[in-house]
């Protein structure tokens, strides 16, 4: 008989809600974007009550369309994120501040300057930034008149996005967060699985408000009755959640040592599944915990390049090459190498293993043969050149070797780029039938819970390829190409005036 799970996917620009068979195969989706709040430059919002109304709405629609009963739900969600409301009426006592926002930039000076930074890698894995949600939580509390007492009484909860649907859902039974999701708080200590008393005294936290840590696949509660629109959910175990690049890892299948994925979007996300220890990354990568499940802990390693399609959009947009994203793909196909000239897509400085905020963007190698071909081509391996510099990072940091590479995101359709990346790592790049390996992520550790899937094996046989990459390039020529890549690296750095 097929068994059918709910995923909610909830995103940075839109909630998304999918309902998928045991297969693997998705049976309906439901979508709802939401506003964006930018308070001030380089400051971002949500609204939390509007996260969960499209979410719901999301929900209501993919199970209405599906009109299956459903086994499990499972979540996965934008991390980071930081929302803190009242444990007696549930409101949000402030909106809730995104991943993106750098609001508390300051406030992690302040901590460096303190030397906190090699204990809160030490314990969290992390780099100390803004980007987490301690700092956040802290900001709110600072804010909010009375916010600080109120959390030492008890009276309020804090939670990343998964906490707050995980309240919704239950109809305010549960407070808890998922490993993989409390790893990135900057609060939550990696090695004992517990919140930290002294990263939590650090930023004065009352660890009241902490919601309780729980497993990737487990019941966290059930669906409360009279949800609107979510009737027929009453009662349905929620019981698998994990933060969207973990999800991705899992509905990738990655769960051997040695298995890594990429996703290929605006900035590219690559995860390595490092196994039962914590590898400390060499690198400036930061090490996450990807999943638990039936108390054994897998760890991975994590890095992302911040310019990945959107170098295509600046093809497209910029130098006005191309008229849509797709077109780089002929257009790069129609020469067979890019005659030398090397792209690097520093637009906005270099992430790991560089780090450099004033390396900028570089073409080098321009002859008078040069054509915009070339350039197109040049781009799609500039993205491709810094994922396997990530890759490489992980190598070393984590003393394996990388089995496969398995791909999605946006621009993983390109078969060109796939083909290029392939040759420079010199292992298989593997592409999905399904590309929602986020939703389908949530759903498996969910359906894992509630027995539609009975083994991370089954897990494995509904995740199904749609085409593999092998290394085609002779392995000398490529190296060649990749040590040019380095010192045009070197050209870029440390550019923009500081
Ligand atoms: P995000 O989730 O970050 O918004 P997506 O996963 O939707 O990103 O991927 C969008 C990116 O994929 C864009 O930057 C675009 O340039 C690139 N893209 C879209 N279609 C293609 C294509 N056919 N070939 C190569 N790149 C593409």
């Amino acid at each position: 008989m097929n068994k059918y799970v709910l995923a909610l996917d909830q995103g940075t620009t839109s909630s998304r809600a999918i309902v998928f068979d045991k297969s693997g195969e998705i049976v309906s989706v439901g979508q709802y974007p939401y506003e964006q709040i930018y308070p001030q430059p380089g400051w971002v919002e949500h609204d939390p009550e509007a996260i969960w109304e499209t979410e719901r709405m999301a929900a209501a629609e993919a199970v209405g369309f599906a009109n299956v009963p459903i086994s499990a739900v499972g979540i996965t969600n934008q991390r980071e994120t930081t929302i803190i409301w009242e444990k007696e009426t549930g409101r949000p006592i402030y909106n809730a501040i995104v991943w993106q926002c750098r609001r508390t930039a300051d406030l992690c000076d302040g901590l460096d300057e303190k030397g906190f930074g090699e204990m809160i890698t030490a314990k969290t894995g992390l780099k100390l930034d803004a980007y987490f949600s301690g700092t956040k939580i802290r900001w709110i509390l600072d804010r909010v008149p009375g916010a600080q007492e109120r959390a030492e009484r008890g009276e309020l909860l804090f939670g990343t996005v998964e906490t707050w649907l995980i309240w919704k859902l239950t109809g305010g039974k549960s407070h808890v967060t998922d490993y993989s999701n409390a790893c990135r708080t900057m609060l939550f200590n990696i090695h004992t699985l517990e919140w930290d008393k002294e990263l939590c005294e650090m930023l004065n936290i009352p660890m009241a408000m902490l919601p309780t840590p729980v497993e990737n696949s487990a019941l966290y509660g059930e669906v409360t009755e009279g949800i609107p629109g979510l009737e027929s959910l009453a009662g349905v175990p929620v019981c698998g959640s994990a933060g969207d690049q973990q999800a991705a890892l899992f509905g990738q299948a990655c769960f051997k040592p040695g298995d890594a994925k990429n996703t290929y979007g605006t900035g590219c996300f690559t995860l390595m599944n490092v196994g039962e220890f914590p590898a400390r990354s060499a690198s400036g990568l930061v090490t996450t915990i990807a999943w638990s499940i039936g108390g054994k802990v897998t760890y991975a390693l994590e890095g992302s390049v911040f310019n990945g399609g959107s170098t295509i959009q600046w093809l497209r947009d910029g130098l006005g090459i191309i008229g849509s994203a797709p077109e780089v793909n002929p257009l790069a196909e129609s020469v067979p190498d890019s005659g030398g000239v090397i792209l690097v897509p520093a637009f906005t400085g270099l992430g790991a293993p560089y780090w450099d905020m004033y390396a900028r963007g570089a073409i080098l190698g321009i002859t008078r043969g040069t054509t915009k071909a070339h350039i197109a081509r040049a781009a799609l391996e500039g993205i491709a050149y810094q994922v396997t510099d990530l890759m490489n990072a992980m190598r070393k940091d984590s003393g394996r070797e990388i089995s496969v590479l398995h791909v999605d995101g946006g621009a993983s359709v390109s078969n060109i780029m796939m083909q290029i990346q392939s040759d420079l790592l010199r292992i298989p790049v593997e592409r999905p039938k399904v590309v929602e390996t986020t939703a389908f992520g949530a759903a498996a550790l969910a359906g894992l819970y509630a027995g539609v899937w009975e083994s991370l094996d089954e897990i494995a046989a509904a995740h199904r390829c749609d085409r593999v990459f092998t290394p085609e390039r002779p392995a000398e020529d490529c190296e060649r190409d990749y040590r040019n890549w380095k010192r045009a690296v070197e050209r870029a750095q440390n550019w923009a005036e500081k």
